[in-house]
């Protein structure tokens, strides 16, 4: 890494602990906003996102409900879209804007896709399109028939999360990157940062951001607060074989409820994944109750695998696209699988919930991140719970933490929606996680 410092950094104008795509993205816009400020990065491991981006899928769209995420992706892709400006000359993300193509099979499954696009233009997305069964016959001949309309996101895509971090962090020009940083302890004296102790050195800092994903509880202890996150383990797998019919520049394919999804990657290979309802039935201990969520990740990410996993979502897919022996149920998917699993990591019931009518809190699936001081130590930021999409709100999420830490306005007035304290949002989920899966039996 091409900033790391010759000597150890005694201070800094800001310490951000983790190197993933939030601690990067902040780095990097650290530096656009405030050119020459001294930032040190701090990394565990042996090299950039080395946390959940490993497993993910990489993907970006740009129709949410909620309007801070709209804002937020939409910023993002423009980004994206212009590497030289942002990142500097020559810069490559591998960006692959191929739409996102969500399929109705049924005439319920399209009335939903259809209504869900009334909605999505009356918040301004005009670009989401309703595709009818004529319309999908003509634009994607190669899907069965079975699939009769589909919501089209053409402004989504995908992307190398990798080169993205590295853009991040080589742009940066004037940040110091530590890697291999064993442990991290926030010193924190009259409700006021300090700095950060680590195995080589004390660096003293008025302003200390938490971006690690799922371990960013672990070190908020270290500063003795508590975060409000929770996490749930998720899986992908790929294969380096895709049936002929699925081109290599096809969109991302999204089937109805429970929402297997699949991308091209490479040139013949393919990449899946699909969002369980998750419990930690096979690993609790006897008599403990089942949870759905961690509130302390296990490591490594890789124990909560299922080996079901890829058959399952296979079947799914075959199963929705008709096929019997070809598509999506050729036994060539089941070859040479890389199944990888990390942490989607969201606000817990007490920075999600409703109010319901007598008062009570109702808590929520919550689909924002927290961006934000933290309301009881002055100079601790957070980047955290970034759930399913932290890697394409990577660069507006790095804005508006930057924003924050600098004492600057926000560029957009629905950012202050990721705020710690703000418990809800209206229209605040849209994932593609789903209950289903326990008909499965999952
Ligand atoms: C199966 C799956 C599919 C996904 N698909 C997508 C997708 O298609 N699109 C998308 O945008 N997002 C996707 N995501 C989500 C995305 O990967 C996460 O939201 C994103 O990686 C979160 O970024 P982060 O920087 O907060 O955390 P992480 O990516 O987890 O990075 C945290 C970093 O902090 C470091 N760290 C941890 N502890 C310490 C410590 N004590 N000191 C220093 N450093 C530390 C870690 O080593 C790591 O490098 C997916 C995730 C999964 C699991």
């Amino acid at each position: 890494m091409a900033n790391t410092p010759a000597e150890f950094p005694s201070t800094a104008d800001v310490i951000v602990i983790g190197g993933g795509p939030a601690g990067t993205g902040a780095l990097w816009a650290l530096e656009r906003a405030h050119p020459g400020i001294k930032s040190v990065l701090i990394e565990q491991a042996p090299q950039l996102g080395s946390g959940a981006s490993n497993a993910s899928l990489e993907n970006f769209r740009s129709i949410w409900n909620a309007r801070c995420n709209v804002v937020m992706m939409n910023r993002s892709i423009e980004i994206f879209m212009n590497p030289d400006e942002y990142f500097g000359e020559g810069t490559q993300l591998g960006v692959k804007q191929r739409g996102y193509l969500f399929c109705g099979m049924t005439e319920k499954q399209a009335a939903k896709l259809r209504s869900d696009v009334e909605h999505l233009h009356d918040i301004g997305l005009s670009h989401a399109e309703f595709l009818d069964a004529a319309a999908i016959r003509s634009r994607f001949p190669w899907l069965n028939k079975s699939v009769i309309a589909g919501k089209y996101d053409p402004h989504a895509g995908w992307l190398d999360s990798y080169a993205l971090i590295s853009a991040f962090a080589r742009a940066a020009k004037n940040a110091s990157v530590l890697l291999n940083v064993a442990k991290v302890e926030i010193r924190v004296a009259n409700g006021k940062v300090e700095g950060v102790q680590t195995p080589s050195g004390f660096i003293a800092s008025p302003n200390v951001l938490i971006a690690a994903g799922a371990e960013s509880r672990n070190i908020g202890r270290t500063a003795g607060v508590e975060l409000p996150i929770v996490m749930r383990p998720r899986q992908s797998f790929t294969t380096p074989w895709r049936h002929p019919e699925y081109p290599e520049d096809g969109p991302m394919l999204i089937g109805p409820p429970p929402f297997p999804h699949v991308r091209p990657e490479a040139q013949t290979g393919a990449i899946f994944g699909y969002e369980y309802s998750w419990n930690d039935k096979r690993r609790r201990a006897p008599g403990e109750r089942v949870k759905r969520e961690l509130i302390d990740p296990v490591y490594p990410a890789d124990v909560w695998k299922d080996p079901r996993f890829p058959s399952i979502t296979l079947y799914l897919f075959a199963r929705l696209f008709g096929d019997t022996t070809g598509g999506f149920a050729s036994p060539q998917y089941s070859r040479g699988i890389d199944h990888r699993a990390g942490y989607y990591v969201y606000r817990d019931e007490t920075a999600a919930y409703e109010i319901a009518a007598d008062g009570t809190h109702v808590p929520y699936e919550s689909q924002r991140a927290i961006l934000d001081e933290h309301p009881e130590i002055s100079g601790l930021f957070l980047s955290i719970a970034h759930v399913g999409h932290g890697i394409m709100s990577s660069p507006a999420a790095g804005e508006v933490i930057a924003s924050k830490i600098l004492q600057q306005p926000l560029s957009n007035p629905a950012y202050a929606d990721f705020g710690y304290n703000v418990h809800f949002v209206e229209n605040d989920s849209s994932g593609l996680a789903s209950d289903e899966a326990v008909n499965l039996q999952l």
